[in-house]
C-alpha cells in the first residue's frame, strides 16, 4: 500500500522557485531538508510520499532508530522538511524543459514550475517477468508486494517468492507466517541479499529455497493455482502447486519525461552522476535509486545522504546563477 499525499492545495497554476525536487521519496526528503536550510526556495513534487519506503514495513537500519514502521518514518520525514516550510505537492512531473539558464517543468495536473535548478529523486519502478500469467493474474495470485498483500494469504497451503535480494527474504520470512508453506524461487545459488536476511529466510521450516531456478510460466483458473519452474543446471521442469507468487525482482529506472533532456545514463538506463550528484546537464542533479551511485547497495539511509548531497550541489549552482544575474547589467 502506498501513502498517496493529501489532496494537493494547488491554487496557483504556476510556480517559480530556486530548486524543483522530484520525487517523495528518502532522496527527496534529504534533499529538501538540506536545500530548506540553504534558504533557496524549494518544491516538491512526487506522486507517493515515501516512494519506494512504502514497499517495506518495519525498519531497524535507519540511524537513531533501533526499530520504527515505515508510515512513521515518512510522517517524520514530511513534518521535518514541513517544519522548514517546504512545500509538497502531489503530482506527476510530466514534462522538464529547459527555459534560458533554468528549467521549466509541467505536470500531469498542468501546473508549470520554472526553477534555476532540479534534483531528479524518482526511485525506480517495479521489475516484471514477463512469463505468461503474469499480466492475467496481477490480483488474482499474482502481487509484487509482499508487504502489502502477504495477509491475504493467511492459512493457503502454499506461496512463491521469486528473487534472491532483501525484499525477496523480508517478503518470504514475513509469508512463512501467514502460509503453511513457502517455496523461494531464485535463479542462482548465491543470494544478493544481506547475509542476516539470508539467515532468518533458512531458520524457518516451512520455507524451501528453490535454487537456480527460473518461473516460466503462471497457471491459474480464476486465481493462480501453480507455477511452472524450470531448473537451470538440470533443465528439468515442474509444475509446484501454489496460491500466490510474490515477484520481488527488484526495480528498474523510469524516465520518460527527462528523455528530451538529454541526461547521460548507464547501459541500464540509470543517471550517471559525479561529483555533488551532478549529471551531465549543468543544473540538473539526481539522487537515490534512480542514479547509478551504489547501485548495488540501495539503503534509505544511503538515498537521504545522496539527496543532501545533491542539495548541496544545487545550492552552488544556483548561487553562480544569481552571482552572474547580479554581474549583467539589466537592459534598458
Ligand atoms: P534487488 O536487490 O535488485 O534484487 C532483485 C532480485 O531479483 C535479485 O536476486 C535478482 O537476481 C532477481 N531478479 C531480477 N530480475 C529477475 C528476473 N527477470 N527473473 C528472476 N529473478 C530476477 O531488489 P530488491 O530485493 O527489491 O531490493 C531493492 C533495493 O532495496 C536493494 O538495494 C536492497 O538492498 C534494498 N532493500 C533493503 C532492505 C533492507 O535494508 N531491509 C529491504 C528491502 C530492500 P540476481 O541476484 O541473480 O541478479
Amino acid at each position: 500500500m502506498s501513502l498517496r499525499l493529501g489532496t494537493p492545495r494547488q491554487k496557483e497554476e504556476k510556480a517559480e522557485v530556486d530548486v524543483l525536487i522530484i520525487g517523495a521519496g528518502p532522496a527527496a526528503f534529504g534533499a529538501a531538508l538540506y536545500s530548506a536550510r540553504y534558504k533557496m526556495s524549494v518544491l516538491v513534487v512526487g506522486e507517493f510520499l515515501g516512494g519506494q519506503l512504502n514497499n517495506t514495513s518495519e525498519i531497524e537500519n535507519y540511524l537513531g532508530f533501533e526499530r520504527i514502521s515505515a508510515s512513521e518514518l515518512i510522517g517524520r520525514f514530511r513534518k521535518h522538511v514541513e517544519s522548514y516550510g517546504v512545500k509538497i505537492i502531489q503530482d506527476r512531473i510530466s514534462e522538464v524543459k529547459r527555459d534560458g539558464e533554468g528549467f521549466l517543468a509541467t505536470t500531469k495536473r498542468g501546473m508549470k514550475i520554472r526553477s534555476k535548478a532540479v534534483i531528479i529523486a524518482i526511485g525506480l519502478k517495479r521489475r516484471t517477468l514477463g512469463v505468461p500469467g503474469e499480466k492475467e493474474f496481477v490480483g488474482r495470485g499474482v502481487s509484487y508486494c509482499s508487504i502489502c498483500d502477504a495477509a491475504l494469504f493467511k492459512d493457503a497451503d502454499a506461496v512463491a517468492v521469486v528473487g534472491g535480494g532483501d525484499s525477496a527474504m523480508e517478503g518470504a520470512t514475513l509469508l512463512s507466517s501467514y502460509a503453511k508453506k513457502v517455496f523461494l524461487i531464485h535463479r542462482r545459488s548465491e543470494f544478493r541479499a544481506q547475509p542476516i536476511l539470508v539467515e532468518e529466510v533458512k531458520s524457518k521450516p516451512n520455507i524451501e529455497l528453490v535454487l537456480d531456478t527460473v518461473v516460466t510460466e503462471i497457471l491459474g483458473d480464476k486465481s493462480v493455482t501453480g507455477i511452472r519452474v524450470k531448473n537451470l543446471k538440470t533443465g528439468e521442469e515442474r509444475v509446484i502447486p501454489v496460491k500466490g507468487v510474490f515477484l520481488e525482482i527488484g526495480f528498474e529506472p523510469d524516465l520518460p519525461f527527462i528523455q528530451n533532456l538529454g541526461l547521460e545514463t548507464d547501459d541500464y538506463g540509470f543517471i550517471k552522476v559525479h561529483g555533488y550528484m551532478e549529471t551531465n546537464v549543468k543544473g540538473i542533479f539526481a539522487a537515490g535509486d534512480c542514479t547509478d551511485l551504489w547501485k548495488a547497495f540501495r539503503q534509505i539511509i544511503t538515498a537521504a545522504a545522496q539527496g543532501s548531497v545533491a542539495a548541496h550541489g544545487a545550492y552552488g549552482y544556483v548561487e553562480e546563477l544569481k552571482l552572474k544575474d547580479k554581474k549583467t547589467p539589466s537592459s534598458p
